[in-house]
């Protein structure tokens, strides 16, 4: 099989898994105990919380280990919102393409009381400063923008958003779970006040995060127990995935600008190829996206149909977020970058790593061509087009 899903999740990376076997299998204690067994447990801890905060430009105190992405995107907005509520500000502001994390956590604030703007999205998937700056009021206490989004892969300048916020005093959080290990990451130049990471998008283990908040940030407890993580968020350290996650951070970042442009040519190799099928469609800017992203809409064909045929071509290909899949509805980052319904529903996500090779590349450019042109020829809409009772919208 030739995976190309890798931003549902990654493979993890040999060091990942030899990392995790050996904390599993001598470094079992609790971190919380006192006997020599746990106090080895708490040293790991301690160690892979030092080397997070290097690779992300913080103090080590500033990392709280979470169950993922998701945990640690609800946990920083809810923070930055109650925060926000006792000095009286109650806005926040973010984007319509955000990661449902992030989105489901703006609704349930919004329910509460809070006021929300969601900026709409360009059409190269790429939110402007201005549209930021232009959004910002006296009550506003949290802007939430992604760092690459998930399903278009279109970087943010996040830099330029986190300066903005820095010079009204309001706080900024970024979802960094698809930019982490791919992008780089300094949360003090580039002036972050939270961000999420998840180990599962660069080869870590599945159910292991991290969240960065600024010393002075006070988190908002999610998760109620124990002392954990500075009674921040309670239940024994996972210490395998927490070491297993650093492990494949390490080696992420190690590797980040070779691997970047290995990935960056085999994507513009498929992005050519791709262009080629008529009436298909890149979605989001060519250039300002991660390395690893392929998004493109093909008018007249429905994705799912196309996601079965290139899986029985030996193709693992999404449709968008795996969130979405299975239900009718159009992706929710398609439609925010303009794309309508009919257009939205034939799309194809294609999401390289480091281990995916030219012939690899070759062979999904013609699948696709294949399947994309049988699709075609059995669709009515299609045929429709074709004979000119309907127009195309992709011309
Ligand atoms: C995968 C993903 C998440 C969720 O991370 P989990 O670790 O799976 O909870 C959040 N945001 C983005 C942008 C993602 O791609």
């Amino acid at each position: 099989m030739i995976y190309l899903d890798n931003a549902a999740t990654t493979k993890m990376s040999r060091t990942a898994i030899d990392t995790m076997l050996f904390y599993m299998d001598q470094v079992y204690g609790n971190p919380s105990s006192l006997h020599s067994i746990g106090q080895k447990a708490n040293e790991a801890l301690y160690d892979a919380r030092a080397r997070m905060a290097k690779l992300l430009g913080c103090e080590a105190r500033e990392i709280t280990f979470t169950s993922g992405g998701s945990e640690a995107d609800n946990q920083a907005i809810l923070s930055a919102a109650y925060i926000g509520k006792k000095n009286g500000k109650t806005h926040i502001i973010s984007t319509a393409f955000e990661h449902h994390a992030v989105l489901h956590t703006l609704n349930k604030l919004e329910k509460e009381g809070f006021k929300i703007t969601l900026l709409p999205v360009e059409e190269t998937g790429i939110i402007l400063p201005k549209q930021v700056a232009d959004a910002l009021r006296p009550d506003t206490c949290l802007v939430t923008v992604m760092y690459a989004n998930n399903e278009i892969g279109t970087i943010q300048p996040i830099k330029e958003i986190g300066q903005l916020c820095r010079e009204k005093g309001v706080l900024f959080h970024t979802d960094a779970v698809q930019a982490a290990g791919h992008l780089g990451i300094d949360v003090k130049e580039q002036n972050i006040d939270l961000l999420s990471l998840s180990a599962h998008k660069f080869h870590g283990p599945k159910g292991i995060g991290a969240l960065y908040a600024r010393k002075g940030i006070r988190l908002t407890n999610i998760i109620e127990g124990g002392a954990q993580e500075r009674g921040k968020r309670a239940g024994t350290e996972n210490i395998p995935a927490i070491m297993g996650m650093t492990a494949a951070f390490e080696e992420a970042c190690c590797h980040m600008n070779e691997n970047a442009e290995r990935i960056t040519f085999l994507r513009d190799k498929l992005i050519a190829g791709l262009s080629q099928i008529p009436h298909a469609l890149l979605n989001g800017d060519a250039q300002k996206r991660l390395p690893g992203n392929v998004s493109f809409c093909f008018e007249g064909i429905e994705g799912e149909s196309l996601l079965l045929l290139l899986d029985d071509k030996g193709v693992c290909a999404s449709s968008g977020s795996a969130c979405t899949s299975g239900s009718l509805d159009p992706s929710h980052v398609l439609l925010a970058i303009g794309r309508v319904h009919d257009i939205a529903h034939g799309s194809l996500r294609l999401t390289l790593s480091d281990e995916n090779t030219e012939e690899e590349i070759e062979y999904t450019v013609k699948a696709v061509k294949e399947v994309v042109e049988y699709l075609r020829s059995i669709s009515p809409i299609w045929r429709d087009l074709v004979s000119g009772k309907k127009e195309f919208i992709i011309k």
